[in-house]
């Protein structure tokens, strides 16, 4: 893996070991985890200090029998299927988001290609391809945006982001990402709101492609 230089910041990850995320923020966080040492060494490390936390809390909430009870319905229950392995450039986190299917590609224009993975009123989470020199239409954000490159590179104004990379987008700015020569890039992307987008066209269209 080359060098990741943008990772994932200590707010989300300690969010993120406390199972505080929404689901969509949540994938994009897991799948760069699966990508960066760094980020999933200090991970462990809020796990640890959480699990620490619950221990103490433990013998106190739990009733006479009920570990036990815990433990025999645990033994009882059917093994869970097989968790998605990584698949090529998508990450087992992806993986499963794709429920183990390659991607079904949707033409937005331009060349650039998207798969809506999940939407609800929390957000979205989409997988983007986008040609070598291509944009991605000028927007803004209402909420938080978290873009993970799982191929290829972009640059924006903010700098340039490679495999593993993530970018976070808050409210305040407006970005137009462009891909780098090369191959396409293939980016995940999380929101926690609808995108603003500048130009009439994309605005027209966002209804239809639930971006
Ligand atoms: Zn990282």
């Amino acid at each position: 893996m080359s060098a990741i230089s943008h990772h994932i910041p200590d707010h989300l990850i300690r969010a993120h070991a406390a199972g505080q995320l929404p689901h969509h923020f949540a994938v994009v966080v897991a799948a760069h985890l699966s990508m960066c040492d760094a980020c999933r060494a200090q991970a462990e490390a809020e796990e640890m200090v959480g699990g620490a936390l619950l221990d103490r809390l433990a013998p106190a909430a739990l009733q006479d029998g009920a570990r036990d009870r815990l433990l025999a319905a645990l033994d009882s229950a059917p093994p869970p299927p097989p968790a998605p392995r990584r698949s090529g450039i998508f990450p087992a986190p992806v993986m499963q988001a794709l429920d183990g299917q390659p991607p079904r590609w949707r033409m937005l224009g331009g060349g650039i290609r998207q798969q809506v993975l999940s939407a609800d009123e929390d957000g979205s989470l989409r997988l983007l391809y986008i040609p070598p020199g291509r944009a991605v239409p000028e927007h803004g954000h209402n909420g938080l945006e978290l873009t993970l490159v799982l191929q290829g590179a972009f640059s924006d104004s903010e700098g340039r982001f490679g495999v593993g990379d993530v970018e976070l987008a808050e409210d305040d700015l407006d970005h137009q990402p462009v891909a780098c020569p090369g191959a396409p890039c293939i980016c995940l992307a999380a929101t926690d709101a609808p995108l603003r987008f500048t130009a009439f066209l994309p605005r027209l269209l966002q209804p239809l492609f639930r971006i």
